[in-house]
């Protein structure tokens, strides 16, 4: 008898969470490349950072490797989501992989404003987390010239070639509140220094960070559904956090640790640009079963965006 031993009595849902049209745009990439060709199809890497996502994925017949020298000579690739450098790119020509790019499109604009800074001999100061796929795919435009810069301590010691010229680029799934700290830093060392054309931290991370950050003043916990190395997920859970409000990171209802929910009236629930609807009406459906009797949704922000597909599967 759970729900009468819990305290949970309601749920606020964040709005916008879950997937973003990224995220949409990359799964369904695979899932026409899969109907066009059948399997197997390989992709470079996860697909999305979501453990569901890509077991779903490999049951139909999509085969998930680290690197395109796993891949058979002239098979169907798909690049993920996060993008790839240059060098990826030409070690797939050089197996002559068929591939199709389901890298972001916003991720390709930072990758087209690194080439375009370097060609102006610029420092450029990546903020973003080292060991990230996209961080990765990014530094690769020109590997000379990029720095990371991963917090204000980064920010405070980070060394330039010419002061005069150096510009910044952000990962598109960064805390909207770190970068606001070190940008200031950076800004301070050197005054010259070149911002973006427009914001790289993408619309669906700002919007998903600015919901939680509203939910979370209203609740005693929250739940933000999303998998272990999926950055925005993790940036969700800090935010929740830097409200006051103690947060948890699980991949599904499975995951929910009651002890977390203890004296909890008010929970909030929220899920990663990576996770499926599904978990989330899961992980409501555990709450609900654990007595909470009202579910209401927060809007922080309407979201109406839409990708166009690769041409290679487009319809
Ligand atoms: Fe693109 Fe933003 Fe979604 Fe990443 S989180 S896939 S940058 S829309």
């Amino acid at each position: 008898e759970w729900a009468a031993a819990t305290t949970v009595r309601r749920v606020v849902l964040a709005a916008p969470r879950s997937f973003c049209a990224g995220v949409e745009r990359a799964i369904l990439v695979v899932e026409r490349a899969l109907e066009l060709h059948g399997p197997p199809v390989y992709v470079r890497k996860q697909i999305v950072h979501n453990t569901h996502v890509v077991a779903d994925l490999s049951r139909r017949g999509a085969i998930f490797v680290d690197d395109v020298e796993e891949i058979p000579p002239g098979a169907v690739t798909v690049f993920s989501a996060h993008g790839v450098s240059p060098a990826v790119r030409s070690s797939a020509d050089t197996r002559q992989l068929a591939t199709i790019d389901a890298t972001c499109p916003l991720v390709t604009k930072v990758h087209s404003e690194a080439r375009r800074f370097a060609d102006h001999d610029h420092t450029i100061l990546l903020i973003g987390h080292a060991g990230h796929e996209e961080t990765d795919g990014v530094i690769g435009e020109a590997p000379d010239r990029i720095r990371l810069v991963q917090d204000v301590r980064d920010a405070e010691q980070v060394q330039v070639d010419d002061p005069l010229r150096v510009s910044y680029l952000v990962q598109t799934t960064l805390a909207v509140d770190d970068l606001t700290d070190i940008v200031a830093v950076l800004r301070s060392r050197f005054p010259d220094l070149v911002a973006p054309p427009s914001d790289d931290i993408c619309y669906a991370t700002t919007n998903r960070q600015s919901a939680v950050s509203e939910v979370a003043r209203e609740c005693d916990a929250m739940i933000v559904v999303g998998s272990a190395n999926s950055s925005n997920s993790l940036r969700l859970v800090e935010v929740a956090e830097r409200a006051g409000t103690p947060a948890y990171l699980v991949d599904g209802a499975g995951g929910i640790d009651l002890r977390w929910l203890a004296g909890a009236r008010t929970v909030g629930v929220s899920a990663g640009a990576s996770a499926p609807p599904v978990l989330v009406d899961e992980v409501v459906g555990a709450l609900s079963g654990l007595g909470a009797r009202t579910v209401r949704e927060h809007t922080a922000v309407h979201e109406d965006v839409r990708f166009t597909l690769p041409k290679e599967v487009r319809q």
